[in-house]
């Protein structure tokens, strides 16, 4: 990015009011056991002052299933529903801004070009007059009109460039957002869609989609943990962006491959038949369990690393929960049933 470019969250800055909030929000952090950092703060402000339904339905939900508030639910919590939810609305101006001055813009062209067209047909009619007997008050008249059709023409250019040059400040920080918002959807250790883009992405396909016309696969790796405790941390790393490498490599270009969390990954496939994404899921797998993995250092092998995959196609009445618990329970059957298989729903 050219230079940075700062979202700020809006708050109100009512001390009263403010004070109310604190007095709730104390309580909250030290009831649910939450480390009162900045962090936490925002995420409990916002809950208390209520203007963030997906933040506080968020927060719901790990309260429910008596999740800690540690930093990596917090700081989920806080760049999903804080930092983005700013930037949404952020670009949201953005937009509506750039139509008004499209609009601004062809309402001057069109100012400008009648300013012309009248001063060209004002010219030809003052070589009549200069050649007419009218008198000269009125020839005067008629020059003064020329002159200020003329004015009005330059004043019409002058803020056609202006506006010309808004819009393209707005190009700029269209671009400056895009790149923002690239970073804001794309996992960093493998590049896939991150866990807030794959809910996103999960929610618009199964809205666009007719029942059994698109699949969920999730996929973990198996016996992962012995990976990280054999070889270290870095070598896990490795392992998982290698297993994203396969499922980039065997998925379709539509389909949208995604770092579900951890070591468990997915790809949400719009248009694709069971019989299809299980097929992917098997090359997937097979694949997998061919490759000679090896650490890089000292070339010591890995031995075999397999994945366990479970497929669920789209049904009547899914909403993005109930299409991940059934592709959450495929693979939950793969691992019961030995691991290193696909299984669907
Ligand atoms: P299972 O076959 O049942 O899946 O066994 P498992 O050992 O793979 O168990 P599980 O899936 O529960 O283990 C997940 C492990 O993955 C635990 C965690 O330490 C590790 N892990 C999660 N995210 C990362 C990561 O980003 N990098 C590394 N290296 N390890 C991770
Ligand atoms: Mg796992
Ligand atoms: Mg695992």
């Amino acid at each position: 990015m050219s230079k940075g470019t700062t979202y700020i969250p809006f708050y109100d800055f009512s001390p009263s009011l403010n004070a109310g909030y604190l007095k709730q929000i104390l309580p909250l952090l030290v009831s649910h056991n939450v480390a009162a950092n900045p962090i936490n703060y925002a995420i409990w402000y916002d809950y208390v002052a209520g203007g963030n339904p997906a933040l506080t339905k968020a927060v719901n939900l790990l309260l429910e299933e008596h999740k800690s508030f540690d930093c990596d639910n917090s700081v989920e919590l806080y760049r999903s529903h804080i930092c983005n939810a700013s930037l949404e609305s952020f670009e949201h101006i953005n937009k509506q801004l750039h139509k008004a001055i499209e609009q601004a813009t062809s309402a001057i062209n069109d100012t400008y070009n009648k300013a012309e067209e009248t001063n060209d047909s004002f010219q030809k009619k003052s070589v009549i007059l200069e050649n007419s007997t009218i008198s000269d008050g009125l020839k005067i008249i008629f020059q003064e009109i020329i002159q200020e059709t003329k004015s009005l023409a330059m004043t019409s250019q002058a803020m056609q460039a202006k506006l010309t040059e808004a819009n393209h400040e707005m190009e700029q920080l269209r671009t400056e957002l895009a790149e923002v918002r690239q970073i804001a959807t794309t996992d960093g250790l493998t590049g896939l869609l991150n866990r807030r883009a794959f809910d996103m992405t999960l929610v618009e396909i199964i809205d666009q989609s007719q029942p059994d016309t698109a699949c969920l696969t999730m996929l973990d790796i198996d016996h992962f943990k012995r990976v990280n405790d054999t070889y270290g941390h870095t070598v896990g790393d490795n392992v998982i962006k290698y297993v994203a490498s396969l499922m980039r490599k065997h998925a379709e270009d539509h389909h949208h491959v995604a770092r579900y969390g951890g070591e468990e990954l997915a790809i949400i496939m719009p248009n694709t038949s069971q019989e299809k994404a299980i097929q992917i899921s098997e090359n997937i797998r097979n694949a997998m369990e061919a490759s000679r993995l090896q650490r890089k250092n000292d070339n010591q092998s890995l031995g075999t690393i397999t994945l366990s995959i479970g497929v669920a196609r789209l049904q009547v009445g899914d909403n993005p929960e109930s299409f991940i618990v059934r592709a959450d329970n495929a693979l939950y059957k793969a691992k019961q049933s030995g691991r290193n298989r696909v299984i669907h729903s």
